[in-house]
Order: structure tokens, then C-alpha cells, then sequence
């Protein structure tokens, strides 16, 4: 290598006398740098300038130090055959292996980022002009002046983010460009100009090769460069900076072009979902309300107002706590004015049930949970609503079905054991006294009659308990029709009357009846149930009365020619009915749960049969009771009247023994396939001397009829082989006219119906009454078959 240890011969010789280690640094840089140089020349102009490079002074070789560096830099660059080498790579090693050097500013510059080296070379220009005009000036008077030399030397951090590279600039710009006008102003233009010009020489002398330094140019005024002496960066440095300039503009515009493509992406996403939330808004099922602290509605959705009941604009226009029941307002006041923070981990987003009603007025049942949500410094209340006024009817329907279902089972329990009780009772005394009977005790008449009246007595009883059974299923489905009879109201009150004073008596009571006597006698109506709720209230009365009276009284409220309107009240002394349990004794099987020194007796139906029987007459049965002192039950029914019949009430007692010798002549055919009812009715029609013979079944009784003729036929209707009804319609159509009187238990009206088809005369209910079947059987031996 004999050039290079020649430039380093003059290097040394000439700075022998001043060397340091930073000459020593420079050296061993220019030393390296020349051993990477793929192709250094001696005679080149780089050995040129290394040799006029090593002539300089300490100082001018600290000064001149960049000029140098970036003169070998090019030559390197100029000559490598590849692209591998690159002042970045060459830059980057020179750092690494000379850092003592970086500790020259004017030096380091090279190796900082260009965009940094851009606003150094511009600081340092701007600051030259300063301190040069400064030192001609002597010192600034203009305010401006002093602020920007202040500003100029305050130190830059070299790290500051990018962005600030721009405003940077400008800033110098707008310094050096007042600069220049307040000097041109101070100095003359000349002066300026001259001032601008050597400082801008003395960088250009050292940076012109530094891509960066054409980035002065920007900051420098345009007078300045229109001067012909100016040196102007080469054209390739001016090239790359408008490439640079270009660049950067490009990467810009597609970073611009990314933002908006973004944002547009962004603005669809929000559109987007934004429709979606209105859409989800309008299709919930729930109402939606945002509202703030002071019940403004923010937003809210059509399921809302449709609940609410209001237009959407009113509800917008007003405040929310002040619609609906105050119930519903208490509860967003609750909400809304109480909020804490620790509330919101209990009660927030729980359900409350609440009564409203809405705009018209329509009483609703709500659900609402309200949630607060913080939006910035606002706080805001989104609320659900949710309309629960069917559901919570279907839970009020269940609960009463469940009530009612439960009472009924209970019910049922208490009246079987009633029933239980109710019928056992009565078998005790007839199982019991006709045993004794049959067994031969008790031999004397008297006490025989006594047993033989009890048990009748206990057997009636049991009657009566079926009768009321019978009677509670057919009104309760609603089957039982009145009927409309002649009768005489005050023959009916005198029968009645005449059991229950028997009754009051044997219980020391007071039994009073009072019956306006301008009733007519001639009433039309049907008077067996009229005698059924009277026998029913009366009954209860005598039941629940210990001591005191009973009474029975019957006004006229209401007469027309046509008809009459009468009012019944059945009053006692008794037990009495404590209030809450007014309505519940005209449930059916109810009974007051024991009372002090009482048993219950009876079925629980009594009332609940007279009450159906009073309303199937267009009236209601009431109740008035003071507990322990007594009740009163009254209701009112109107009567057609009857003026031309006037008799033939069938309680009226009519005596026909006289008659009884009639009775002797009739053939009775009876078809009954029951033994024992068979020995009943053959006592009771030979006690009339009557000529009997029986058949067992259907098929037999048409036989018998064919054989032998009869003045009537009793016919059961419920046999085996052959039934009463087919008996008797085949009789019937074989053209065969005896009377025919049905004769069953079966008290069912489809019955009763089904055999007046098949063509009987008659349809007697068992048990058969003595009395009746004499009635009947004397009428039809007059000839008047249908009338009893
Ligand atoms: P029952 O008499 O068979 O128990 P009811 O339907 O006739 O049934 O009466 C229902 C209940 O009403 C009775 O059990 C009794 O507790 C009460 N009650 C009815 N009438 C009277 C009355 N006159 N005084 C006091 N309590 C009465």
C-alpha cells in the first residue's frame, strides 16, 4: 500500500506538533476507510484532496472533518462494482469503530437519520446568519429577534418523535425568512445577502455531498437564491431530494388512501351495526327506554310506546316517571335518584313487578329492570319493559283454580265423611230396631210401634239424603226445570208448618208462622220446590237454634192482576253465622267448622240446593246473621195467579176412605223383577183387597198381558232380560190400551222422558208412598188416569 503510507507520512509530519487522540482517531478512520476502498487511486482527486486535507490545521481538520469523510465516502461508493457496499453499511461501521469521534457534532450529523440531519444543517444555518448578523448589529433590538435566538439555542432532543420534523422545519422556516426581512431591514439587502452567503458557504463547503444538506435550500429566502455566486447542491443530490420530497409524498398519500379505505371500512362497520341495533330495537319483544337523571327519554323503541301506550313523539316530549300509576314513577324515582355503587351490585337489573295502566287508561301489569350506564360524565337509566298483564291473569286464573281444587278436595273429604255419618246413622236405627223386631224383642204393641216408627223415620231421612244428592248434580248441570202446578200457598205453609212445630217443640222452641191472608189460594207455580227450600231453611233454622223462636213469614211485596210477587223469611233465635262466613255456607258440602257446644249434621248441600232452586226462580237467596243471636234468610218469587182452580193442591189431605171399597175390583199387573219390592207392593195392594199378579221381567209382563186382561199395569223400568220401556212400547204397538204406570227409582228426567215415549200413562217415583198409589189407583178407577 505505498499511497496510503505516504498520505499518512504528511498526515503526521504535518500536525506532529498538535497531535491528540482525536487526530489519532481521524487518522486510523481515513487509514480504514482506505483499506475497505476498492479502488483508491493515487492521482485521483480524492488523493488530492487527502493531501490538501493533511496541510490543514488542528482546528480546520476538526472543522473540515464531515468534507473529507463525505469526499472518501463517494470515491469508495463511486468505484465499487457492487451494490453491496452503501453509506449506510460504511456509515454504520465508522460509528461502531470510532465512536470518540461521534463526540463532534459537526461530524455526527453524517451518521444521524437524514430527516434529523435535514433539521441540524437547516438549525445550524439559521443559527449562523443569527450569530452573524449579530455580530455586525452588535446586539437585537427587535423582540422577535431575541425570542428566536433564544429559541435557537435552547438544545434539540435528537429523538423526538418523527412528526415533529415537519413543524420543525417550518418553524425554521418562518424564522430564517423574518430574519432575513428584519436584517434586510436593519443591515440593507446587500449586507443580508452577504451574510446569508458565507454562512451558507462555509456548510455548503462541508455538507454539499450529504443528501440532507439540499434541505437548506428550503429555508433560505428566494432572493438569496436568485444570487449567480450561490453554490447550488449537484443535480443528482437535488434529484434525489425531489425523489425524496416525492417519496415521502407518495407514502403519505397511500397512508391517506389506507386512513380514508379505513375510516370508510370504519363508517360502514358503524352504519352497520348501527342498523342493527335499531333493528333489534324495533323487533324486541321488550320495550326499551334510555332515560336521564332528569326522566328524559333518550331513546326508546316501538315495543315501548305500545306498551306505554303513547305515541313515540309524547314520549320524548315528556318525563317518564310521570306516566302510568305512581307505583310505576316510585319505582324509576327509586332507580334513578338513589343510584350508588354498591346499590348496583344488589338491586340494579333486577326484575321489579309493578300496576300501571296506559295512556287510555287499561290497567297493565309491568316487569321492569332497570341498568345504569355511565356515558362520559352522564349517567344515564336504560330500562326493560316488559308487558306480564297475561301472564300474570294466567298465574291469578291458576291460583283460584288451585284454591278452588284444593277447597273442592277438601270438600270432598269433609262431605264423605259427612255422608258417612249422614247414612250410617239412620242404618244403625233401622239395621238395629228391625233386628230386634225379627229377633221377637220388645213384645208389647207399643214399643213396637215405637220401633217401627223410628225406623220409618230414619228410612225417610235417608230419602231425603238421596233426594239431595239427586238434586245437587242436577242443578249443578244444570238439568232441573220448574214446573209450573196449580197450588194453594196457604195449604202448602199449613202441612209444612205442622212437622216443624212437632219438631220446635220436642226442642222447646217457639215455632211461629205468619202468612198474609190476601195471598190468593190459587197459585201457579212449582210449589214442590218452593216446599223444598222452605223445608231446607225452616229445617236449618230449628237445627241451629237452641232456645228462642223460629219464624216463618210470607208478604205480599208486589200484586198485579196478573200475578203476585210474595217474600219469604225463614228467622231464628239461634247460633248464628259469624261474617266471613256468610258467603261460604251457600257452597256446596260447606260447613261452618265446629262450633262451640254444636255437631254438624246434614250434608253441607241444604244451602247450596235452596240457593240454585231460588235463582232458577229469577231471585237470590239472602242472609243476615248476628253471631250467637241469630239469622234471617229471605228471598222473593213472583206467582202467576190461578183464579179458577182452587183446590187440588197434591199436599191438600183429601180423605178418600169412603171410596177405598172401589179399589176391590181392579187386576193389577205388576212387572218387577225385585223380590223384595215385589212383598211391598203386594201388602201394600192387598190391604185394598186388590187382585195382584206379578211378572219378572219385561218379556214375562207381556206374556201375562197377552193371557189375562188388567185394569193397570205397574211396570219397573230397570229389569233384566227385558227392560220396563221396551215392555211397554212393544206392548203398545201390539195395539194393547191398559194403563200403564211406570214405577222406578229412576228419578233422572232423560228417564222419565224415555218412558213417557215408550207410551206409559204414568211415572211413579220409588219409594212408592201408600197415600200416593191409593190417590192414583182410585183416580184411575174413576177414569181420570193423569190426574193426581
Ligand atoms: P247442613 O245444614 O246440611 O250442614 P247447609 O247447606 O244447609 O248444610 O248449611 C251450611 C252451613 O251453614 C251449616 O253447616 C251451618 O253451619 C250454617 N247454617 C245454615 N243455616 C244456619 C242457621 N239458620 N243458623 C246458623 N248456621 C246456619
Amino acid at each position: 500500500m505505498p499511497f496510503q503510507i505516504a498520505f499518512l507520512n504528511i498526515f503526521k509530519r504535518r500536525d506532529a506538533s498538535v497531535r491528540d487522540g482525536t487526530i489519532d482517531a481521524i487518522e486510523q478512520m481515513v487509514k480504514y476507510l482506505l483499506d475497505l476502498h476498492p479502488d483508491y487511486k493515487k492521482n485521483s482527486l480524492l488523493a488530492e484532496h487527502l493531501n490538501s486535507y493533511g496541510k490543514l490545521s488542528y482546528r480546520d481538520k476538526l472543522d473540515k472533518l464531515p468534507w473529507i469523510y463525505l469526499h472518501i465516502e463517494k470515491d469508495m461508493l463511486d468505484n465499487a462494482s457492487t451494490n453491496v457496499l452503501s453509506s449506510d453499511i460504511l456509515r454504520e461501521k465508522v460509528r461502531e469503530r470510532f465512536p470518540e469521534l461521534q463526540n463532534l457534532l459537526s461530524f455526527k450529523i453524517i451518521f444521524l437519520p437524514s430527516a434529523i440531519q435535514e433539521i441540524l444543517l437547516c438549525r445550524l444555518l439559521v443559527k449562523g446568519v443569527m450569530q452573524r448578523s449579530l455580530n455586525v448589529l452588535g446586539h437585537f433590538k427587535d423582540p422577535f429577534l431575541i425570542e428566536a435566538q433564544m429559541e435557537l439555542d435552547k438544545p434539540i432532543d435528537l429523538y423526538e418523535q418523527e412528526i415533529n420534523i415537519p413543524t420543525q422545519k417550518k418553524r425554521l422556516l418562518t424564522i430564517s425568512l423574518d430574519i432575513f426581512y428584519k436584517l434586510k431591514d436593519s443591515l440593507g439587502e446587500n449586507a443580508i445577502l452577504n451574510v446569508y452567503h458565507s454562512v451558507y458557504k462555509k456548510y455548503f463547503g462541508n455538507y454539499y455531498l450529504l443528501d440532507a444538506f439540499t434541505a437548506t435550500l428550503n429555508i433560505v429566502p428566494e432572493d438569496f437564491l436568485n444570487q449567480e455566486m450561490v453554490d447550488l447542491p449537484s443535480k443528482r443530490q437535488m434529484h434525489k431530494m425531489l425523489q425524496h420530497q416525492v417519496g415521502s409524498l407518495e407514502a403519505i398519500n397511500n397512508k391517506l388512501m389506507l386512513e380514508v379505505v379505513e375510516r370508510k371500512k370504519t363508517q360502514a362497520t358503524l352504519e352497520d351495526s348501527e342498523r342493527l341495533k335499531s333493528m333489534i330495537l324495533e323487533t324486541a319483544q321488550d320495550g326499551v327506554i334510555l332515560f336521564d337523571g332528569d326522566f328524559k327519554i333518550k331513546t326508546t323503541n316501538r315495543r315501548a310506546a305500545e306498551i306505554l301506550g303513547y305515541p313515540m313523539d309524547f314520549l320524548y316530549s315528556c318525563r317518564l316517571h310521570t306516566l302510568g300509576s305512581p307505583a310505576f314513577g316510585e319505582i324509576l324515582e327509586r332507580y334513578a335518584t338513589k343510584y350508588t355503587e354498591n346499590r348496583k351490585k344488589t338491586t340494579y337489573g333486577h326484575r321489579e313487578e309493578v300496576k300501571s295502566f296506559t295512556g287510555s287508561g287499561k290497567p297493565i301489569d309491568l316487569e321492569i329492570s332497570i341498568n345504569p350506564i355511565k356515558l362520559g360524565e352522564e349517567l344515564l337509566y336504560n330500562t326493560f319493559i316488559r308487558d306480564i298483564t297475561e301472564k300474570k291473569l294466567h298465574e291469578f286464573e291458576l291460583t283460584k283454580a288451585r284454591e278452588i281444587a284444593e277447597r273442592s278436595a277438601m270438600a270432598k273429604s269433609v262431605f264423605l265423611s259427612n255422608m258417612s255419618h249422614e247414612i250410617r246413622t239412620p242404618l244403625n236405627v233401622i239395621l238395629g230396631l228391625s233386628g230386634l223386631l225379627k229377633d221377637g224383642h220388645g213384645n208389647d204393641k207399643i214399643s213396637n210401634t215405637n220401633n217401627i216408627e223410628s225406623i220409618h223415620y230414619s228410612a225417610e231421612n235417608l230419602l231425603h239424603l238421596v233426594n239431595d244428592i239427586l238434586d245437587f248434580s242436577a242443578l249443578d248441570s244444570g238439568k232441573v226445570m220448574l214446573e209450573k202446578n196449580n197450588f194453594d200457598l196457604h195449604l202448602l205453609v199449613e202441612k209444612l208448618s205442622r212437622g216443624f212445630f212437632v219438631k220446635a217443640k220436642e226442642k222447646g222452641l217457639e215455632f211461629n208462622v205468619k202468612i198474609n191472608q190476601d195471598i190468593p189460594h190459587g197459585l201457579l207455580g212449582d210449589h214442590r220446590r218452593l216446599s223444598q227450600i222452605l223445608n231446607n231453611l225452616l229445617g236449618n233454622a230449628i237445627k241451629y237454634t237452641h232456645k228462642g223462636k223460629v219464624f216463618l213469614n210470607i208478604k205480599i211485596i208486589q200484586q198485579t192482576e196478573k200475578n203476585i210477587k210474595l217474600h219469604f223469611t225463614v228467622k231464628d233465635t239461634g247460633i248464628g253465622i259469624r261474617e266471613d262466613k256468610l258467603n261460604e255456607i251457600f257452597q256446596s258440602f260447606y260447613q261452618i267448622p265446629q262450633q262451640t257446644n254444636y255437631k254438624n249434621e246434614g250434608t253441607g248441600l241444604g244451602l247450596s240446593i235452596s240457593k240454585q232452586l231460588v235463582e232458577l226462580h229469577g231471585s237470590s237467596l239472602g242472609v243476615e246473621s248476628i253471631y250467637e243471636l241469630g239469622s234471617s234468610f229471605s228471598f222473593s218469587i213472583r206467582y202467576d195467579k190461578n183464579e179458577t182452580i182452587q183446590d187440588s193442591t197434591p199436599s191438600d189431605k183429601v180423605s178418600y176412605e169412603d171410596e177405598e171399597g172401589r179399589l176391590k175390583t181392579l187386576r193389577i199387573l205388576v212387572v218387577e223383577d225385585n223380590k223384595l219390592n215385589q212383598l211391598y207392593i203386594k201388602q201394600l195392594l192387598k190391604q185394598w183387597y186388590i187382585d195382584v199378579s206379578f211378572a219378572n221381567n219385561g218379556a214375562l209382563g207381556i206374556e201375562a198381558v197377552m193371557q189375562k186382561n188388567f185394569d193397570l199395569v205397574l211396570m219397573d223400568l230397570h229389569m233384566p232380560i227385558m227392560d220396563g220401556f221396551e215392555a211397554t212400547s212393544t206392548l203398545r204397538k201390539s195395539g194393547i190400551a191398559t194403563p200403564i204406570i211406570a214405577c222406578s227409582a229412576d228419578v233422572f228426567e232423560a228417564s222419565r222422558k224415555k218412558a213417557f215415549e215408550a207410551g206409559v200413562n204414568f211415572y211413579l217415583t220409588k219409594p212408592v208412598r201408600p197415600e200416593k198409589m191409593k190417590k192414583l189407583l182410585l183416580n184411575y178407577s174413576k177414569g181420570i188416569p193423569n190426574k193426581i
